[in-house]
C-alpha cells in the first residue's frame, strides 16, 4: 500500500461519522480546485501546442490532463482494488484491510457515492459538466475530455483468453482409439502441433501380416495399397481443414471429430492388414496439420472479436455522440446511416451469400447441359479433357487420388463458368432486389404500433421503430442486436425525421451494395456460400465412390444405392499400382475375367485365385467381359504414353504390353471414348 493510501485509510477508519463526512467534504473540494486551475491552464497551454502542432508537447500535456484529473472517487476505487488484491488467493488479511467493505458500506449509507461496477465503455456519462465556461469548449477541449475518459474506461476491459486448440484437438485425438491400448505410442509421442510437417510415408512397421509375414510381394503390396489409403485420406482431410478454417465463425471441438470420422471411414474401407500404429501415425499427422490450421483460425476470430477492439471500431462514433450531446446537435442522419451501414449492410450482404448457392448450380446446370446429367456423360467430359491436356500428373492424380481430382476439376469449372460474364451478378442483383423489397414492406409495417395507430413522434418512437424492424426482418436475415444498440445508443433523434433519414440511408446503401455486387468475383463468392455449389454438383455426379478391386475404375451406376457396382471400361491394372513380378501389369479387368488367370492380394490372404471366380470375394461387383475390342483404347494409349512415368511413380519395371497398342493414335482413341458412351444404355 502506497503511503498515501495509507494516510487516507486511518483517516477514513479513525474518526466518527460526522468527521468522516467532513473530512472527504474537504477533500474533495480543495482536490476540485486543484483541478480545476490546473486544468485551465493545461487546456491554454494545449491549444497552444496545437496551433504550433508540436506533438511532443501535446504528447506530454495530455499526460498531464490526466494526471490533473484525480478526484476522490480515485482513492475510493484504489480501496477497492486493495481489498480485491489482498483478498485473492489468501485467507490471512490484516485487520485494516478486512474492515474496508465495512467502512464503504458507512460511506454509501452516508451518500457518498461508490463505483460498484465499471468497465462497461458504453456508459459514457450523459451531461458533461462544463456549465461554468460554456462559451470557451471548442470541439478539441471535448475531443480532450473524451481521451481521458476513454483511456481510463479501456483500462478497465479485459481482453479476449485464448483456448488451447492444439489440447482438444488432441483429446479428440486420443478418444478415437477408444478401448484400444496405444499407451506406449503416446508416451513417444512428441508436441501436436509438429507432426504433418513432412510427408506422409507408409513404414514396414505399419504392415500386419500375420502368418504372411515371410511373404515379400504381400508385403510391398499391403504397404502400397496403404500409402495410397494414405494419401486419399490426407488430402481430403486438408480440403475439410480449409473449409473449416475459411468459415467465419470460431474453431469448434466438432471439427476435429468430423475429421477423425472421415478417417476412419477410409480405414474401414483399407482392409484389415494394417497395425495400430499405422491409424495412430495417420492421425497424428492430419491432427497435427489440423491443430495449426485450427489455432490459427481461432486466433483470427478472438482478433476479431476482441471487446477492446470491438469498441475501438466505434471510437469515432462514440466520440461523435458525446460532441452532439454536448452541442444538442442533430444527430438523426448521423445515426440513421450508422444503422444502415454498421448493422443492415452486413446482414443483407450475409444473407446474399448464404443463400445463392442452390442459383450458382442451377446457373451452371443450364449453361452446362449435358456434363452433369448423367455420371458416364461427366466421365467422358473429364476424360476427353484429360487426353487433349495429355499430362501425366493429371492422370495420375485421377486415377489415384479420384475424388479429389473430380472435385477440383468441378470447382475450376464453376470458376470458368462465371468468369466470363456478368451471371454471378446478375444471381447477387436479383437477391438484393428480393430482399430489398422486403426491407421495404418491413419499413411500412414498422410505422405503426400494435394496434395499427402511427408511432409517437419521439425518441422512444424511433426506438421502437428499428426494433418493429428488426423483428419483421428477423425471418430474413440476422441483424446483430448487440451492434443495434451500440449504434442507436444515445439516439435522440424524433421519430418522424428519423424515418426520413432512414429511408434515404436505406436507398445510400441498395446503390452501394449494387456497386460491390457488379465488382464481386466467383472465387470469393465461392469462399463466403454456406452451401457449396460445388458439393452439391459432386453429390449429383459422384455416385457411389466404390471402384473395381482390381483396376480402381470408378463404379458407374447411377445413384448411390444400387445392389451392383459396375463400369463399362476398366483400365490396364498397372495404372494404378498392380504389378506381376515388379512389372506393371498390363492386363484389363474385362479380359481378365475371361481366361484362367489368377490374381493374389490381401483379400485372397495373398493365395492365387482364378479371375473368373471373383465374385466369391467381391459379391457386389459385376464385370462384364469385353463388349468390343476398341472399348479400353483410351487406357491402352494412356498406359503406352506414360508408361515410363507410371513405372517410376510405382518404383516397378515398365509394363510389357501387345505390339497393336502402339499403333492407337489420339483420334482412334476420341471416337472409342465416344463410342463407350452411345453403347451403354441408361
Ligand atoms: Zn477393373
Ligand atoms: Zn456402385
Amino acid at each position: 500500500m502506497t503511503k498515501t493510501m495509507e494516510i487516507f485509510i486511518d483517516a477514513l477508519l479513525g474518526s466518527d461519522d460526522t468527521e468522516r463526512a467532513l473530512f472527504l467534504k474537504w477533500m474533495g473540494l480543495k482536490m476540485d480546485m486543484r483541478s480545476r486551475k490546473h486544468m485551465s491552464n493545461l487546456r491554454r497551454k494545449y491549444k497552444e501546442c496545437e496551433q504550433k502542432k508540436d506533438r511532443e508537447a501535446i504528447a506530454r500535456l495530455d499526460k498531464e490532463l490526466l494526471d490533473s484529473s484525480l478526484g476522490i472517487e480515485h482513492y475510493m476505487r484504489e480501496m477497492g482494488q486493495i481489498y480485491e488484491a489482498a483478498s485473492f488467493g489468501s485467507n490471512k488479511i490484516s485487520d485494516k484491510i478486512s474492515s474496508l467493505p465495512t467502512l464503504a458500506a458507512k460511506l454509501l449509507l452516508a451518500g457518498f457515492p461508490i463505483e460498484l461496477l465499471d468497465g462497461d465503455a458504453s456508459n459514457i456519462p450523459e451531461k458533461w459538466n462544463y456549465k461554468d465556461h460554456e462559451d470557451e469548449v471548442t470541439d478539441e477541449d471535448l475531443k480532450a475530455d473524451f481521451e481521458r475518459m476513454w483511456t481510463q474506461e479501456m483500462g478497465n476491459i479485459p481482453g479476449l483468453t485464448e483456448k488451447d486448440v492444439p489440447c482438444d484437438v488432441l483429446m479428440n485425438f486420443r478418444s478415437s482409439f477408444e478401448h484400444r491400448n496405444v499407451t506406449q505410442y503416446l508416451q513417444t509421442m512428441g508436441k501436436l502441433t509438429q507432426y504433418g510437417k513432412k510427408q506422409f510415408k507408409a513404414k514396414k512397421e505399419h504392415v500386419k501380416l500375420g502368418k504372411l509375414k515371410g511373404l515379400i510381394y504381400a508385403h510391398r503390396s499391403v504397404k502400397h495399397d496403404l500409402q495410397n489409403t494414405a494419401d486419399n485420406v490426407i488430402s481430403s482431410c486438408f480440403k475439410m481443414t480449409e473449409q473449416f478454417a475459411q468459415s467465419k465463425g470460431d474453431y469448434q471441438t466438432a471439427f476435429t471429430k468430423d475429421l477423425l470420422d472421415e478417417i476412419n471411414e477410409h480405414l474401414k474401407k483399407a482392409g484389415t492388414n494394417y497395425d495400430t500404429k499405422f491409424e495412430f501415425d495417420l492421425k497424428l499427422h492430419i491432427c497435427g496439420i489440423a491443430s495449426r490450421k485450427f489455432t490459427e483460425m481461432h486466433r483470427k476470430y478472438l482478433a476479431e472479436q476482441d471487446p477492446l477492439k470491438h469498441l475501438k471500431k466505434f471510437k469515432s462514433q462514440y466520440l461523435s455522440d458525446f460532441i452532439d450531446l454536448y452541442r444538442k446537435r442533430d444527430q438523426c442522419h448521423r445515426k440513421a446511416r450508422e444503422f444502415t451501414q454498421v448493422c443492415l449492410n452486413p446482414a443483407v450482404t450475409e444473407y446474399i451469400d448464404q443463400s445463392i448457392g442452390p442459383d450458382i448450380v442451377d446457373a451452371v446446370l443450364k449453361k452446362h447441359p449435358t456434363e452433369y446429367s448423367s455420371r458416364v456423360l461427366f466421365q467422358y467430359t473429364i476424360q476427353k479433357e484429360l487426353l487433349e491436356k495429355s499430362n501425366f500428373e493429371d492422370f495420375n492424380r485421377y486415377i489415384l487420388q479420384y475424388n479429389d481430382y473430380v472435385k477440383e476439376w468441378i470447382y475450376n469449372r464453376i470458376v470458368k463458368c462465371f468468369s466470363k460474364d456478368i451471371s454471378l451478378q446478375n444471381i447477387k442483383m436479383k437477391k438484393l432486389d428480393s430482399i430489398m423489397q422486403k426491407i421495404m414492406k418491413a419499413m411500412e409495417a414498422s410505422k405503426v404500433d400494435g394496434n395499427g395507430s402511427p408511432l409517437p413522434n419521439n425518441e422512444r418512437g424511433a426506438k421502437t421503430l428499428i426494433q418493429n424492424f428488426c423483428k419483421s426482418m428477423n425471418c430474413d436475415i440476422s441483424i446483430s442486436m448487440k451492434k443495434v444498440k451500440q449504434v442507436l445508443f444515445q439516439n435522440t433523434a424524433d421519430c418522424a425525421s428519423f424515418t426520413k433519414s432512414l429511408y434515404e440511408c436505406i436507398e445510400e446503401m441498395k446503390i452501394q451494395l449494387k456497386d460491390e455486387i457488379s465488382n464481386s468475383d466467383i472465387k470469393e463468392t465461392l469462399n463466403n456460400v454456406s452451401v457449396k455449389p460445388q458439393s452439391m454438383l459432386f453429390k449429383r455426379v459422384f455416385g457411389c465412390g466404390k471402384k473395381c478391386p482390381f483396376c480402381k475404375t470408378p463404379c458407374e451406376a447411377e445413384g448411390t444405392d444400387h445392389q451392383q457396382h459396375h463400369a463399362a471400361v476398366h483400365r490396364p491394372k498397372g495404372l494404378c499400382g498392380s504389378r506381376n513380378d515388379n512389372v506393371l501389369c498390363e492386363e484389363i479387368c474385362t479380359s481378365s475375367v475371361l481366361g484362367n488367370r489368377t490374381f493374389k492380394n490381401q483379400e485372397t490372404d495373398f493365395e492365387p485365385q482364378l479371375y473368373k471366380d471373383y465374385r466369391k470375394y467381391y459379391p457386389d461387383w459385376h464385370i462384364a467381359p469385353d463388349m468390343y475390342i476398341e472399348a479400353s483404347d483410351y487406357w491402352k494409349y494412356v498406359m503406352v504414353t506414360f508408361n515410363k512415368q507410371f513405372a517410376e511413380c510405382y518404383k516397378a519395371e515398365q509394363a510389357v504390353y501387345p505390339d497393336e497398342w502402339k499403333k492407337i493414335t489420339k483420334e482412334q482413341v476420341l471416337i472409342s471414348l465416344k463410342k463407350n458412351i452411345l453403347n451403354i444404355k441408361y
